[in-house]
């Protein structure tokens, strides 16, 4: 027990009596001659004064009395120790509780943003963006793709004329401001029987695909799927979308360097990927809604995915267009249920 000697104010007068503080147990009790004027009140609950120099300190009461005090290191040292009493445990504690809140906030947040935000923004983004900033996109796109992956189309011209007649019911009944077309290229080795949604509209059939078909509902039933990325401007949201990402990398990570770091660039193309398999899913929806509406059995398109997944001895030829798509047998299972 420490006793400190001082003066006490019992706050309705500006009476000053000598009295004697007692601390003990992290209590303070004030009594003068045996009687108390304060009985004992936790350290917790009694408001100190700062030190100043060695002007007397103030111990304040509840009870609006307070007592006064020269003895600033008796009253330092009992602050100490109510410091470590009161227990590094619960200061931690309580840290350590509002940190981990504030991390699970946090994941919580960004988790949302890359799940939701993102391709919402990317969503809103594209459909204010005028057609003709994605018919600039396309150009450059199909000269690439022209120089560096396709050829000419090797398709008898009666064929592929045949093949446009039967499209068009399907290319007239989409709004115009989408300006789709098909064009028919040779994909040689390097996609194989594929069929590619350019932005602006243009939707590429490689010849392989149209050999592989053995139905025209089957091509109808890509077609669909295509013009459903085509309307549902999932080109550019997915450029958009990727750098949007890029940048919540840069901004989570905080160097632009790192971005295309092994670290970073995996999950980030994972994500990519997931959004890749919305899109697609979306794709299929309305490729299904087109078919029914036109009372084409979706087991056609059901018939030509499984035929390319199904053309197993060169991995090359069909792997670039079933691994940007849900895998076959997940599609099956909605297509032709
Ligand atoms: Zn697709």
């Amino acid at each position: 027990m420490t006793t400190l000697a001082g003066n006490y104010f019992d706050g309705a007068s500006s009476r000053r009596r000598p009295a004697e503080a007692q601390l003990a147990g992290g209590a303070v009790r004030v009594q003068v001659d045996g009687r108390e004027l304060e009985p004992p009140t936790p350290l917790e609950l009694i408001e100190v004064s700062s030190r100043i120099g060695n002007t007397p300190r103030f111990l304040r009461f509840p009870s609006g009395g307070s007592f006064e005090t020269a003895d600033n290191d008796a009253v330092d040292r009992a602050l100490a120790a109510r410091r470590l009493g009161r227990g590094l445990a619960h200061r931690l504690e309580s840290r350590l509780r509002v940190v981990l809140l504030g991390l699970v906030v946090t994941i919580a947040f960004v988790w949302g943003t890359i799940q939701w935000g993102v391709p919402a923004l990317a969503k809103v983004a594209a459909e204010a963006l005028p057609p003709h900033v994605n018919q600039h996109m396309d150009g450059a796109v199909l000269s690439a793709l022209d120089r560096q992956l396709l050829h000419p189309s090797t398709l008898d011209e009666d064929e592929q004329a045949r093949l446009l007649t039967v499209f068009a019911p399907f290319l007239d009944e989409v709004d115009p401001a989408y300006r789709l077309r098909v064009l028919f290229r040779d994909a040689g080795h390097s996609i194989g029987p594929n069929a590619l949604a350019l932005p602006s509209g243009t939707v590429i059939f490689t010849d392989q695909l149209v050999e592989l078909a053995e139905r025209d509902e089957e091509l109808i039933g890509v077609l669909a799927h295509e013009i459903g990325h085509v309307v549902g401007r999932h080109g550019m949201r997915q450029t958009l979308q990727a750098s949007a990402l890029g940048l919540l990398a840069v901004l989570v990570v905080g160097d632009v360097s790192s971005v295309s770091s092994a670290v970073i660039a995996l999950p980030l193309l994972l994500t990519e990927l997931g959004y890749t398999r919305n899109f697609e899913r979306e794709a299929d929806r309305y490729a299904l809604a087109t078919l029914a509406r036109h009372d084409i059995d979706a087991a056609h398109l059901a018939a030509i995915l499984q035929r390319l997944g199904g053309e197993g001895e060169e991995p090359g030829e069909w792997s670039g267009y079933l691994s940007t798509h849900p895998p076959t047998a997940e599609r099956l299972q909605y297509l032709a249920p």
